[in-house]
């Protein structure tokens, strides 16, 4: 038997007395067994973290710069055994696990420069009026604490990374809970951390079992918790941690409309080629999949077709193949779940255009029209390979539909006419509108979050910086 994957305590490797294993869901083969902390571990990391922070805090921005620099190169050096793992643990497609480490690489790279650049200061002059006659304001940001970092599934080393990236850009300690089905990929970018010389306490990366994460949340001593992932667990922890700083990065059921304005052949050949991508990317599991396509009425005839034709196109297969597109979900039975709503919107009336089939846990692209209102697939977040079609008559209809959803994390609109751009970005509730694309485009840099049921607060390495600090002022006198 092999030694379990260890986990890093106040970053050093450690392991516990239980374990817990790690499988692959499209062949079901052991990818790692994984070491669990024990209550009394974590307590340990909590204090490390804890009396490490005035430290930390303190630390040179160059030094921060450099540890992060250094998981640049790491991981790019790393990547193709780095994007293996990921593939096996999550059953994600090699080519996306590729693009799913150069993405971390760039997040380091960001939350490295940024850190060169951060809380220069600002001043304000008090003598405006006479009271703060000889006076000055200078302003800099602190960290507020030790961040807890909650990540998900679905990118489980690039939402780590914008975990882990932004505190130590700030100095603020972090710990680390990657997701129960896809830990190993964080705990190696925990391998790549302790070849740096942050110090001692400042990170640990701990696969803490979900039946023990309301103590920690609740512990006093983290006083940020930055967490991605569902919707259910998120405002639970809003709810048990009122006084925190808590920032929610949750679900969606993204919509990508496609106005009357995006109808050239080419127009749409593109439309349905990223609609076809962008809804099986991932096998659907990303936050910001495709789920809702809304079209003009005078296109949507043209364009039904060409969605259906590459829906179909899509690969799937085994995620260590480079050409496969679409691999199996997370497990069965988020297969069978996904099956299971879909089956629900047919019964209901639905056209089924694509897809629809299960086999284990692969989920075939599937493609439905005339979805009624009220059923689950039309409401809430599917998590799965699965688009719907709708016709809109005009561009506010569209828009109105965008809206009507209790979520608003990105929304896409093709559409040549910039005053139609401006319109979407007032109109839609939505944490960001892409143009001319999907609602999945993401650079790691935007601000990043949703409206409404999607969350609170943003991420994008800067905007985790400012979350994970608050601004405290100093005023001179005498001057
Ligand atoms: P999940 O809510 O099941 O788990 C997320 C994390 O929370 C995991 O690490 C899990 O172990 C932990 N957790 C579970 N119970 C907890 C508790 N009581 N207290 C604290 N932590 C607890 O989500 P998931 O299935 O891993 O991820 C899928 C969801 O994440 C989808 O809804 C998706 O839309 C969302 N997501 C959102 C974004 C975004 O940036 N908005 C990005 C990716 C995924």
């Amino acid at each position: 038997m092999t030694a379990p994957i260890a986990f890093w305590l106040a970053g050093r490797e450690a392991t516990g007395e239980e374990t817990f294993d790690v499988t692959n869901s499209w062949d079901g083969r052991l990818v790692g067994t994984v070491s669990v902390p024990t209550e009394a571990q974590v307590e340990e990391a909590v204090a490390a973290a804890h009396a490490v922070r005035d430290e930390f805090a303190a630390t040179p921005a160059y030094v921060r710069a450099a540890a992060l620099d250094h998981v640049v190169k790491r991981l790019t050096e790393r990547t193709e055994e780095i994007a293996q793992l990921i593939s096996a643990e999550n059953g994600k497609p090699i080519k996306w696990a590729r693009g799913e480490v150069g993405r971390a690489v760039s997040v380091f790279r960001w939350a490295a420069e940024e850190a060169r650049r951060f809380n220069a200061g600002d001043a304000q002059r008090l003598d405006t009026d006479a009271g703060g006659t000889g006076r000055l304001a200078l302003t800099r940001r602190f960290p507020r604490g030790t961040v807890l970092g909650i990540a998900p599934f679905n990118f489980p080393l690039n939402l780590s990374a914008h975990k882990v990236a932004p505190a130590i850009a700030v100095g603020a300690p972090i710990i680390l809970k990657p997701a129960p089905a896809t830990p190993v990929s964080s705990l190696v970018l925990g391998e790549i951390l302790a070849e740096t010389d942050l110090p001692a306490g400042s990170w640990s990366v701990l696969p803490v079992p979900n039946d023990r994460m309301p103590a920690l949340v609740q512990d006093e001593r983290l006083p940020v918790i930055s967490f991605t992932g569902s919707g259910p667990v998120g405002w639970s922890i809003l709810d048990s941690a009122p006084r925190k700083h808590v920032t929610l990065e949750l679900g969606g059921n993204g919509a990508a409309v496609v106005l009357a304005d995006w109808s050239s052949e080419e127009d749409l050949d593109w439309a349905a080629q990223r609609i076809a991508t962008f809804s099986n990317y991932q096998g659907g599991q990303s936050c910001i999949s495709v789920q809702r396509v809304i079209a003009d009425a005078s296109l949507y005839e043209r364009l039904v077709p060409k969605v259906v034709a590459a829906v179909e196109a899509q690969v799937t297969g085994d995620p260590s193949d480079a050409s496969t597109d679409v691999g199996p979900l997370v497990s069965e039975d988020a297969a069978k779940r996904v099956e299971s709503w879909v089956d629900e919107a047919v019964a209901a009336g639905a056209t089924l255009l694509a897809g629809g089939k299960r086999e284990g846990a692969t989920y075939a692209p599937t493609v439905l029209a005339d979805v009624p209102a009220g059923v689950t697939i039309a409401c809430e977040e599917v998590f799965g390979p699965v688009l719907t079609l709708t016709r809109a008559e005009g561009e506010d209809a569209a828009f109105a539909a965008v809206n009507d959803s209790p979520y608003g994390l990105q929304a896409g609109v093709f559409t040549h006419d910039v005053q139609t751009a401006f319109r979407a970005h007032r109109a839609l509730e939505v944490g960001g509108v892409i143009i001319g694309d999907v609602p999945s485009y993401r650079a790691d840099q935007m601000p990043y979050g949703g409206a409404k049921q999607s969350g609170v607060g943003r991420e994008g390495v800067r905007y985790a910086m400012d979350d994970y600090t608050y601004e405290r002022v100093l005023v001179l006198t005498g001057l």
